[in-house]
């Protein structure tokens, strides 16, 4: 990938991924690359063949969160090999960028950049293609969901009325292009007081359950606020790579999408 790429033709979906599901989210902060991540190693650990593909262009997470910053080889200068990390094949943006530079890529350079992600990168055989998008309604989720065979997308948000107003964005958004979506994820519903175990909403709670309720879409399940959700994603190694409550909790939800 230059600098600047240049939309080209290729193809929608490449053509050994089985489906491709965008994480999205009306805003940042709210645990999208999180999710996502998390999302991608635990349908690694039940077995699936996994991808994510780290499309945040503004601010791409996945290189810390999975704990990869090896800049991907490209050996007949086109195609692009992944990355790999906690089972699930990877490759990021970020990683074909400069990380202290600015990103000042207009429109058709957002989708030739996409584009090449999804057509020129071996992804080999995967059950499910994770796309963690940048938080908004911008030119990558257009590109995404209008040249690409996108399976749906899933929308997380905290319970916060703020956040939910710009989840609202986001599944109007996937609505007027005709993409599905498969549910809401609740993130940062609960803190549990980890000295007196009492538990705190500290951006209130149900308030995604209700509105999935009220739109007639499928709730998929909450996270909880975690300090330790936190530190792995900081430290490279998902929490929902490991076992306890959390890690459960990502992999009901990781269920929930494929079966
Ligand atoms: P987004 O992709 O929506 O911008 P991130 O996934 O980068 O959001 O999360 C923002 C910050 O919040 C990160 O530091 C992340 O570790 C933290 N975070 C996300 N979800 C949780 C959670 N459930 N508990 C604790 N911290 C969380």
């Amino acid at each position: 990938v230059g600098r600047h790429p240049e939309p080209q033709a290729g193809p929608t979906k490449p053509s050994g991924v089985a489906r491709i599901l965008a994480v999205a989210s009306g805003k940042g902060g709210v645990g999208k690359s999180t999710l996502s991540s998390n999302l991608a190693v635990a349908l690694a650990k039940q077995g699936r063949k996994v991808g994510l593909l780290d499309a945040d262009i503004y601010g791409p997470s996945q290189p810390r969160m999975m704990g990869v910053n090896k800049r991907p080889a490209s050996p007949d200068g086109k195609t692009i090999i992944p990355l790999h990390a906690h089972g699930v094949t990877m490759m990021s943006i970020g990683l074909m960028m400069d990380p202290e530079k600015a990103v000042v890529w207009r429109g058709p350079m957002l989708m030739g950049a996409l584009q090449q992600m999804l057509g020129q990168v071996e992804w080999g055989e995967l059950d499910v293609l994770i796309v963690d998008l940048p938080p908004g309604t911008g030119d990558v989720q257009l590109t995404l969901c209008t040249k690409s065979e996108l399976t749906g997308a899933i929308v997380v948000s905290t319970p916060q009325d703020v956040a939910l107003l710009d989840a609202k964005k986001a599944l109007d958004m996937f609505n007027t292009l005709k993409t599905p979506v498969l549910g809401l994820v609740e993130n940062m519903s609960m803190y549990i007081c980890p000295d007196c175990g009492k538990e705190a909403h500290i951006f209130g709670h149900g308030g995604v359950r209700d509105e999935a309720q009220r739109l007639g879409l499928p709730f998929l399940g909450e996270i909880p606020l975690d300090i330790d959700v936190r530190l792995a994603g900081d430290n490279g190694t998902p929490i929902a790579a490991g076992d306890g409550p959390v890690a459960e909790a990502y992999g009901v939800l990781a269920k929930r999408l494929v079966d």
